[in-house]
């Protein structure tokens, strides 16, 4: 309500976002989410499908959140590091955009899939052109222009998130060749799109890429530093640096609003109301431009391959705020 006011006040976007921070104690809001939301524990179920997943502990919860003026709150296991896996394909679509700009749609869509993120289904009746970048099909071509334009794309992935200020960022190698040795539907996504012409490299060398920017391990601090630059119009709060056009960083937001949770992104817009990406590590990270950014992990899955306490979370935090896009 007071925020509602304070922007028909009409005041400069900056006063709102500190007298807002004032105004709300992030702390004490996602101390009261964490305490209450782990009476949720034991309704999902850990990743398995990737071997080097399946040891993670299914206890762990961490909540974090980082304003663009520079607030930090945390709470829980937000320190801990964890393998980020599709989060990842935020990072590959905006490095992605930033090499090739609007010429990468011609090679992937913009819909929403309403299937899992690794199906196949669709992509024979669309002719090996994958619904979004953010199913597993999608992220694959992405990964293959970035092999288009970058010698060493595992070294640019890795550097362009530290453009993010986060420095401590790298591959769990365990965790990619586990991926790559049983990655066997992903193996078929890039072979049957290669049938169509829309993979132009080896199936092994985008495999590599792929399998390396999901194994990518961060916390949930980390996290919401490097998504800030996307609540910040594509300028990276802190250092200043421009990553993204403000209209590049607007088309990733609706992207993630739309198709950020696989099949359940039409849930996680009703339920929280923020562009986001899961992963199935168990991590959730979403925005709300002009503000913040969140970040929660814990490692229980819902059968769609998304943290069941992440969305609860999430969802308490749009409801307790009153804050979200909407
Ligand atoms: N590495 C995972 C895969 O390709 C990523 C999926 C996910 O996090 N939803 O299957």
């Amino acid at each position: 309500m007071m925020r509602a006011a304070l922007n028909l006040i009409g005041e400069e976007a900056t006063l709102v976002v500190w007298l807002t921070d004032l105004l709300m104690d992030y702390q004490a809001i996602i101390e009261e989410i964490h305490g209450e939301a782990l009476a949720l524990k034991g309704q999902g179920r850990v990743a398995t499908y990737i071997p080097a997943l399946a040891a993670v502990d299914p206890a762990r919860f961490g909540i974090a959140i980082e304003t663009i003026d520079g607030g930090i709150f945390a709470v829980g296991d937000a320190a801990e590091k964890f393998s980020i896996q599709s989060i990842s394909k935020v990072f590959n679509l905006a490095l992605g955009i930033s090499l090739v700009g609007d010429e990468l749609w011609h090679r992937v869509g913009m819909e929403p899939s309403g299937n899992a993120f690794n199906s196949l289904v669709q992509l024979e009746v669309e002719n090996g052109l994958p619904r979004n970048p953010f199913i597993n099909a999608g992220a694959l071509v992405v990964t293959d222009v970035l092999l288009d334009h970058l010698k060493r794309p595992n070294e640019e992935m890795l550097n362009f998130v530290r453009k993010l200020r986060c420095s401590e960022i790298f591959y769990n190698e365990e965790v990619a060749a586990s991926e790559k040795a049983t990655g066997f539907t992903n193996t078929a996504l890039v072979n049957f799109m290669k049938s169509y012409g829309n993979i132009h490299h080896e199936v092994d060398e985008v495999l590599d890429v792929y399998c390396h920017q999901c194994s990518i391990e961060m916390t949930c601090a980390g996290l919401c530093r490097s998504f800030l630059f996307l609540a910040n119009g594509g300028v990276v709060p802190g250092s200043g640096e421009r990553v993204l056009t403000s209209s590049q960083t607007k088309r990733i937001n609706a992207i993630m609003l739309t198709c950020g949770f696989y099949d359940e992104a039409g849930q996680f817009a009703y339920r929280v109301g923020m562009p986001g990406k899961s992963g199935v590590g168990g991590g959730i990270v979403a925005v709300i431009p002009g503000e913040l950014a969140i970040a929660v992990w814990s490692p229980e899955l819902n059968d769609r391959g998304n943290s069941v306490i992440g969305m609860h979370a999430l969802e308490q935090f749009t409801s307790r705020t009153g804050m979200s896009i909407f």
